[in-house]
């Protein structure tokens, strides 16, 4: 690639072969994921009671444990297939989370450890959720329409960024579960007793088929 002679133009485009290079690393990342025979973690489904404990911050002596996690997780959300999965749903009490919205069909793998929301938009918004912790299960949720949220990735930085649409609810239902809270929660009582007794229904007839 030629070198723009004008430095601010050059950081651009710098910039872009940056994220060009990145976009490929994921890529290769999830093809990697795909093809591989990375072994997936089984998926806690409701009423299992880790998915309802609060979660304990990951330490930095955690941080072995959390990236040794990590190649499985992602395979376990991927295979799913899941746009997000925190670590209670595996059965690690441990506040972390993975996200990846797949938005375009293009991976962008997110790892957030110890997240916070730290402000909430005053404007509400309601989309479909579904959890793979209920499978089959959705409803809609209303909550805040934008977030803040402070977290830290898989190699030890910093971050503080703004969400909004899918991701603002994606990372509010992971950041949730780290607490002990499920979609279902931010229903009626009617209706998420609607949903545990059909899932366990669903499970019930999924135990009995196998047998
Ligand atoms: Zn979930």
């Amino acid at each position: 690639m030629l070198e723009s002679p004008d430095p601010v133009a050059r950081g651009a485009a710098g910039r872009a072969h940056a994220r060009a290079v990145d976009r490929d690393r994921r890529y290769r990342y999830i093809a990697e994921i795909m093809a591989t025979t990375i072994e997936t973690l089984p998926i806690l489904i409701v009423p299992s009671p880790i998915l309802k404990a609060r979660a304990r911050p990951v330490a930095a002596d955690d941080m072995d444990r959390v990236r040794d996690l990590l190649p499985r997780m992602y395979a376990t959300m991927y295979r799913a297939p899941g746009i997000g999965l925190a670590a209670p749903q595996v059965g690690v009490g441990l506040r972390f989370t993975i996200v990846d919205l797949m938005a375009d069909g293009r991976a962008a793998p997110m790892t957030l450890i110890n997240p916070e929301v730290t402000a909430r938009s005053e404007e509400l918004a309601t989309r479909e959720e579904g959890c793979l912790s209920l499978p089959g299960q959705y409803a809609d949720v209303t909550r805040p329409a934008r977030v803040s949220v402070r977290y830290t990735d898989a190699e030890g930085a910093r971050h503080q960024i703004e969400a909004d649409g899918l991701l603002a609810a994606c990372l509010q239902h992971e950041i949730d579960h780290l607490d002990g809270v499920l979609f279902i929660d931010h229903l009626s009582a009617l209706k998420r007793n609607m949903i545990l007794r059909r899932l366990a229904k669903e499970q019930r007839q999924k135990r009995t088929e196998a047998m």
